[in-house]
């Protein structure tokens, strides 16, 4: 399967892990949008938003737990931040691997 995040995930592309535990891993974008710019990312396979189902359900609130976690132990709960899900083209999706950018560090703008 050519999938760069699959790649991450088993190790062979390289990336700055911030948290990973037996279903779900967090690194940092290589190309950050924020001072604090972190991917989360099942380690199963889901290309989509739209692929997801009610199997995924615990997964699913997984990824927001590690959010949780990540945006406390990087200092950014307090002050706020943002997490997005790209879906499709319309949305802006470019790595077909669902994930969560989890941004923050500064006032984010747009959106609201
Ligand atoms: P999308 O547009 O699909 O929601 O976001 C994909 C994100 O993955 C982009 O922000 C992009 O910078 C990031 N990305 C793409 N390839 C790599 C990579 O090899 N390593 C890391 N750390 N991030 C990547």
């Amino acid at each position: 399967m050519d999938c760069v995040f699959c790649g991450i995930i088993e190790g062979g592309i390289p990336s700055n892990k911030v948290f990973e535990n037996d279903r779900v891993v967090a690194f940092r974008d290589i190309q950050p949008a924020a001072p604090v710019h972190i991917l989360i990312i099942p380690k199963k396979h889901i290309p989509t938003m739209n692929d997801v189902t009610s199997e995924d359900d615990a997964l699913m609130a997984e990824l927001f737990a590690a959010a949780r976690q990540i945006a406390g132990e990087l200092g950014i709960a307090e002050s706020g931040y943002r997490l997005v899900n790209n879906v499709n083209g319309d949305g802006g999706q470019v790595v077909y691997h669902l994930h969560l950018h989890l941004l923050g560090g500064t006032k984010l703008k747009g959106l609201n």
